[in-house]
């Protein structure tokens, strides 16, 4: 009788070996919905806004580039000669974007980057305007337009993520501290 657990109504309802596996397949089948859950509230960490909230809090040449899906004149950027430690972050909504360590000088008049900080951080969209196709970027988050990406990068991924400056907002390593937003 060792092989049994569990009494109900006088009858034997459940083998012991039997109760274990069960019980198993329960714990594994719980780990994954709560996995899938997380899963799903980090895809679900979108930030919207309507039209006049972006406005509130954009300036009008960030709102021009970021919800317009403007271009900054080339060589005119905050961050293009700018090589301080750090992360750059979507400036409409924070989301970190790119490491410091992945800029280069691509001398295309942009900051111009490598690769993002992760894969999930920037989303791609194909843009047929001006009678060329690009590949346009945004911000995964909020959707706000951050530039294009082009295949004549330098290795390893032989990519250029090429961003407007006005559409990035820095965080320094050191402190971690959010530099201020800059109104231009
Ligand atoms: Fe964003």
């Amino acid at each position: 009788m060792d092989d049994y657990w569990g009494v109900c109504g006088g009858r034997i309802i459940v083998r012991r070996d039997v109760a274990f596996w069960l019980w198993l397949i329960w714990g594994v089948s719980f780990l994954a919905a709560t996995q899938n859950q997380e899963s799903e509230a980090h895809m679900g960490d979108k930030i919207v806004k309507t039209d006049k909230e972006w406005r509130d809090i954009l300036t009008p040449r960030q709102y021009d580039i970021l919800r317009e899906k403007g271009t900054e004149r080339a060589f005119s950027g905050h961050y293009i000669e700018y090589h301080e430690d750090g992360t750059y972050v979507c400036a409409g909504c924070g989301n970190e974007l790119f490491r410091s360590d992945t800029k280069y000088d691509s001398k295309s008049g942009w900051p111009s980057f490598w690769k993002p900080l992760a894969d999930d951080r920037i989303k791609t969209e194909t843009d047929r305007s001006f009678f060329v196709v690009r590949t346009e970027i945004v911000c995964a988050r909020c959707g706000g337009h951050l530039g294009h990406v082009f295949e004549d990068g330098p290795e390893p991924t032989g990519l250029r993520y090429c961003v407007n400056s006005l559409s990035l907002d820095f965080v320094k390593n050191a402190d971690e501290e959010k530099s201020s937003i800059r109104k231009e």
